[in-house]
């Protein structure tokens, strides 16, 4: 819907200062802003969203918010809130989507050695459920959004501040939902979601790269049925056994590698991590990302790295496992469920009839389970790769930036989906060797080095103001 002339250009008098040019971290406004998003990640975290209630968790942001910008919560379901504020630029470019989602991931059965619903400070960290992944950003957003709405300055774009629900299960609660319902609150012509990095040396000391989500790789499982007559365990079938079946077939599934491949969203990033690799594995990368080949000799080495082989190649892997619900009784189906994490430019459909052929046994019946929704490559294109680099400099100057592709799966694809440019960027600095050992993300004892905090902060609103100036 077009707005009168007569509101816009009230709107814009008021909005008369340009964009702030960057600051110094010790400057009042990044203090300001710093301090703010400390105090919504306390308040973020305090309460428990691993089992819904983002509503809980989203009502006193919005309450704080909407001093300075119009806000709505949509829920998808009852406790399942979305929030959704806007402010208002002169509309000469389409409007910036900023998001992050607001549940996390559940803690039971985890060894946390702190309260994971609240954020402690201590040994140089800040401990808590969903600081990393990805009340973080959440954070950083919502001070972005009280600065903006509280300075009001001229930008050429709406700029879209977007907290969602139930990303972790799939987004349908949340941004999935909000691309099928309310498409008018959210479309956008870029969005800047969680699903970048921000890489710190295994000492903490230094930002070592900054890593662009650029595309991700498709989320499918497929489920495989065997089918038995049943019976009683003391007389087992001396002809066709369905666990026997399946087993085979998953040897199958399990040794097979797809054709190694080096798709243009992952050489930049071979590239770039080969400089950070110890050396045998750093020169098969380099080499690697230079010819865009793998060699039999290469795919040898490159197939043992657990990362680096999930960016060459369409990987499945068995999941889950089910036979008879007693120990003795045959059952009269085997099933597993394999799940796939599919290259951007192949398909499922083509994914599926691979495992058929590999597994060459049609009583192995074969279905895909959820549509879990994909989306395309965003291209890093001259001006974002501008607003992107100058960001950068602004934080880190210096520091290389490479686009990415990532191996889970994040909202952007929903946004991707609809025409939206996502790219996944990170507020929360954190070291492979911290990664590695499950701090980053979904593991107990999440934590994030708090002297990175600020600057992640600052780099996210740079890229911001850069991006709607
Ligand atoms: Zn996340």
């Amino acid at each position: 819907m077009r707005r009168p002339l007569l509101l816009v250009a009230a709107i814009a008098s008021c909005a008369a200062r340009p964009a702030p040019a960057p600051q110094s971290a010790d400057s009042p406004a990044v203090r300001a802003f710093v301090g703010a998003m400390r105090a919504s990640l306390n308040a973020l975290v305090a309460v428990d969203t691993s089992h819904g209630h983002e509503t809980d968790a989203l009502r006193p942001i919005a309450e704080q918010l909407r001093a300075w910008l119009p806000v709505e919560i949509v829920e998808s379901a009852p406790g399942r809130g979305n929030l959704v504020a806007r402010y208002k630029g002169t509309g000469a470019r389409r409007p910036l989507l900023l998001l992050a989602h607001v549940d996390v991931v559940p803690v039971e059965g985890q060894p946390w050695t702190v309260p994971p619903f609240q954020v402690t400070e201590k040994d140089g960290f800040l401990w808590g459920r969903g600081v990393n992944d990805d009340k973080g950003m959440a954070a950083a957003i919502v001070a972005l959004a009280m600065e903006i709405g509280r300075t009001r300055p001229a930008l050429s774009r709406d700029v879209i501040f977007a907290l969602t629900a139930g990303e972790e299960t799939g987004g349908s609660a949340g941004a999935r939902w909000l691309t099928q319902n309310r498409r008018d609150l959210i479309d956008a012509e870029v969005a800047l979601n969680e699903g970048g990095s921000v890489r710190l040396d295994d000492e903490g000391k230094h930002v070592v790269q900054v890593g662009l989500g650029a595309a991700e790789k498709t989320f499918q499982s497929y489920r495989l049925v065997v089918r038995g007559k049943g019976g009683h365990s003391s007389v087992p079938p001396t002809d066709s056994d369905p666990v026997l079946t399946l087993s085979r077939a998953l040897v199958k599934v399990g040794e097979f590698r797809f054709p190694p491949r080096v798709i243009a969203a992952a050489k930049d990033q071979l590239a770039a991590d080969a400089k950070l690799e110890p050396r045998a594995i750093a020169e098969v990368e380099a080499r690697v990302a230079r010819v865009g080949q793998v060699s039999d000799e290469d795919e040898r080495i490159l197939s043992k790295e657990r990362f680096v082989n999930a960016h060459l190649r369409t990987t499945c892997v068995t999941t889950q496992l089910l036979g008879s619900p007693q120990d003795n009784v045959l059952p009269t189906t085997a099933e597993a469920t394999v799940n796939c994490r599919i290259m951007p430019d192949e398909t499922r459909e083509q994914t599926l009839a691979t495992l058929q052929r590999i597994m060459g046994d049609p009583s192995v019946e074969i279905t895909p389970t959820a549509d879990f929704g994909f989306g395309p490559y965003s291209a890093v294109d001259g001006e974002f790769a501008q607003a992107m680099k100058r960001a950068v400099d602004a934080v880190w100057p210096g520091v290389p930036i490479v686009s990415t592709l990532g191996t889970g799966a994040t909202d952007s694809r929903h946004l991707r989906a609809i025409g939206i440019r996502a790219y996944g960027v990170d507020v929360t600095p954190i070291s492979q060797a911290e990664a590695l050992a499950g701090h980053a993300a979904h593991g107990p004892d999440e934590r994030n080095p708090s002297q990175w905090l600020p600057d992640g902060a600052r780099f996210l609103r740079e890229l911001v103001y850069g991006l709607a100036r």
